[in-house]
């Protein structure tokens, strides 16, 4: 057995509970075994494989707070200080009713390796809680986000674990939650990233991980030939990611044609009217649905998967797991031959290797919405220079950090005789510097 597979079993064993960990490690460890196999010893005789599925620190705390009625609620807070070998810990928060350990676990361990390939000096971390920001109003928001802080900022700081938003956190929240921490604190530090532009905020933070993505697609492309002009897409979820994926995306002359959340997806074939998402996303916090109400061209359809209409290329830009084996399939019998992920591990493990089997052109998560961590570190770097960086020299640097993680990610494949297999090229190319980073530092 090799290295990395009994590493895996290890994992298996000792996290059973936490499949979506084990998933995500699975996924690393398979494609990082040819990368492994040149330093094995070496690895092992640091036990470096067993040190780096171990998160450095685990925190778990109640988060009591007070609704609207007066009533005291409890949810459960967490933050997963996953890997500091390149730089403080880096990841967001999320605030979502599936938050638990196991996805949380996952995506701090794939956020080391991402924020590795942007080529920034920042670690691995994730975190969150179970409370469901959908349905509450702004004062209790701040109740919860004032008592979630009370407890994080213990185990935070800016040279020390920066978080960020992610599902359920927004500006909003990024808000509420910084001021929290500087009452506590009595500090003014670039803790959190995120944040509104008139407290240390970067510009092109809202939309860096959704326009990272279509320079990350626009790039691969150009590799294969193809330009984005005319390509009719999907994109899935319409929150931060895909709402600035599909403005970048029209923006290159792409036609998208579906977005969704998670009661169903909107249908529109004259082309999607961001406006109209973006008023009742960002301003009223409605449903998709209600698109179709607006906009006669456009129809409803509750519960079914987006991924059965046609389309060029697909955008999953919502959530774990939400492109499975049958809806890879259908994407591909209806002419789809280019898949770049937004979310984090929004494609399952079957649907990736039957894209990569057939030859389609699939850029993973890791790589592929990495500019959204990345310009969190822009707006780090701003902060600790005390200065702020203009709208186009932020979207400029995050333009040569997707080009370069695209490179980056294409030579790893290469050079393991795997050209365009760019899931093994991310998690080599994220792994490789994490792995010499960990050696260096001696057995810690
Ligand atoms: P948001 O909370 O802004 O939006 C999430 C969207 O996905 C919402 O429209 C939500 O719908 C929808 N959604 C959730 N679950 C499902 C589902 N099962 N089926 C269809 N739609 C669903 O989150 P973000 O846009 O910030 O994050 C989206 C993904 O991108 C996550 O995987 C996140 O980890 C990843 N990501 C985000 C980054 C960022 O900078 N924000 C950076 C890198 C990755 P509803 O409103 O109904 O819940």
């Amino acid at each position: 057995m090799s290295y990395a597979q009994e590493i895996y079993q290890h994992v298996v064993e000792k996290n059973a509970h936490e499949p979506e960990f084990c998933q995500a490690v699975k996924e690393v460890l398979d494609s990082i075994e040819p990368a492994i196999a040149v330093h094995e010893q070496d690895y092992r005789n640091v036990a470096l494989l067993e040190r780096m599925v171990e998160p450095e620190r685990s925190v778990t705390f109640r988060v009591p707070w007070l609704d609207d009625n007066g009533v005291v609620r409890v949810n459960r807070g967490y933050r997963i200080q996953f890997n500091s070998a390149i730089g403080p810990y880096k990841g967001g928060l999320r605030f979502h009713p599936s938050v638990n350990q196991s996805i949380l676990k996952f995506l701090g361990f794939e956020q080391t390796f991402k924020n590795s390939l942007t080529g920034l000096p920042i670690g691995g971390g994730k975190g969150g809680s179970d409370f469901d920001p959908k349905g509450k109003s702004d004062g209790e928001v701040m109740h919860f986000c004032q008592s979630f802080m009370t407890e994080l900022y213990k185990y935070i700081g800016a040279d020390r674990d920066v978080p960020a938003g992610d599902i359920g956190v927004g500006g909003r929240e990024i808000g509420y939650l910084f001021g929290q921490y500087k009452r506590l604190t009595g500090v003014y530090e670039g803790v959190l990233t995120g944040k509104g532009l008139t407290f240390g905020g970067s510009l092109g933070r809202t939309q860096a991980t959704g326009y990272g993505l279509i320079y990350m697609l626009e790039e691969m492309m150009r590799h294969h030939n193809q330009a984005l002009q005319g390509k009719q897409a999907i994109v899935s979820g319409s929150g931060n990611v895909a709402i600035y994926a599909v403005e970048k995306a029209q923006a290159k002359g792409m036609k998208v044609v579906a977005m969704s959340d998670s009661n169903g997806y909107v249908y529109d074939p004259a082309g999607i009217k961001l406006d109209i998402v973006k008023e009742i996303k960002e301003v009223r916090r409605g449903r998709i649905r209600e698109y179709a109400e607006i906009v006669d061209s456009a129809q409803y359809v509750e519960g079914s998967s987006i991924w059965k209409l046609p389309c060029e290329i697909a955008l999953p830009c919502a959530t774990q797991n939400e492109l499975t084996l049958a809806d890879m399939q259908a994407l591909h019998d209806n002419g789809c031959r280019v898949v770049a992920e937004g979310a984090n591990m929004p494609t399952t493990r079957e649907a990736t290797d039957y894209a990569l089997e057939k030859g389609m052109i699939f850029m993973p998560g890791k790589a592929a919405n990495a500019g959204g961590v990345a310009t969190s570190a822009l707006e780090m770097t701003q902060n600790s220079m005390r200065l702020s960086w203009t709208f186009d020299e932020v979207d400029q640097r995050l333009q040569r950090i997707m080009i370069d993680i695209y490179q980056k990610t294409a030579d790893a494949a290469n050079r393991y005789g795997c050209p365009h297999n760019y899931v093994l090229g991310a998690n080599i190319a994220g792994f490789e510097k994490v792995a010499e980073a960990m050696v260096a530092q001696g057995v810690c």
